[in-house]
């Protein structure tokens, strides 16, 4: 079982991953909690050259290309290895940041990422994505200051990036799970819970 967690900056979706992995755990679950970008050896050093604030002006295409990068060394030393021994995998963003990121937030052709990334993941796809909806004014304001270089993208940026997320939920409503992250911790991971129970193995 793969289910990934999607959302803008802010909106707790580390938090409820967690929380999460902690419930399934606890249930007897074997589960890989992970995350993008900088899940493996070469990831950390991607992550370390995608979010350095000295970077400002990196190509959206090269950017686009480092994302797909990290994750295909993500799929291919954790994810599937994680899957393929019947663990559950749970990971803290996935393809659709990249749909809204570097897809919307940086309008990149959205099929070009699209194609980039099916080819970078050799097409596998989360079982469920769990998108925490926050509006960006929210999610920005939970931090005392913008960390990295895409956090001080300016609030258009992020409004591109929530819009494009919740277009691709809306798209295919079986696969996804929309939670308003505005509301408390609790209330959103019994929500996530809930929907996780469903698509439970026995
Ligand atoms: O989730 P986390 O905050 O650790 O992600 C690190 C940063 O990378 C975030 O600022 C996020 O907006 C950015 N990101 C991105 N494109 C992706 C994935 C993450 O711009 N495909
Ligand atoms: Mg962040």
């Amino acid at each position: 079982l793969f289910i990934a967690f999607e959302g803008g900056e802010g909106s707790g979706k580390t938090t409820q991953s967690r929380l999460l992995a902690i419930w399934l755990r606890d249930q007897g679950y074997d589960v890989v909690q992970t995350r993008e970008p900088g899940s493996t050896k070469v990831g950390m050093r991607l992550r370390a050259i995608l979010l350095d604030a000295a970077h400002q002006g990196l190509s959206a295409r090269s950017e686009a290309l480092l994302y797909a990068a990290d994750r295909a060394e993500h799929v291919e030393k954790v994810i599937r290895p994680a899957l393929h021994r019947g663990a559950t995998v749970v990971s803290d963003r996935y393809v659709d940041s990249s749909l809204a990121y570097q897809g919307a937030g940086r309008a990149l052709d959205q099929s070009d990422i699209a194609k980039v990334n099916a080819w970078a993941t050799g097409g596998l796809t989360p079982d469920l994505t769990v998108l925490i909806d926050v509006p960006p004014s929210v999610g920005l304001a939970r931090f005392a200051s913008p960390a990295d270089r895409i956090e001080s993208e300016p609030i258009e940026f992020h409004e591109r990036v929530r819009r494009e997320f919740r277009a691709l939920a809306a798209a295919d409503p079986d696969r996804y799970l929309v939670v308003d992250g505005t509301q408390a911790q609790e209330e959103v991971s019994r929500i996530i819970q809930d929907r996780v129970r469903e698509i439970l193995p026995d």
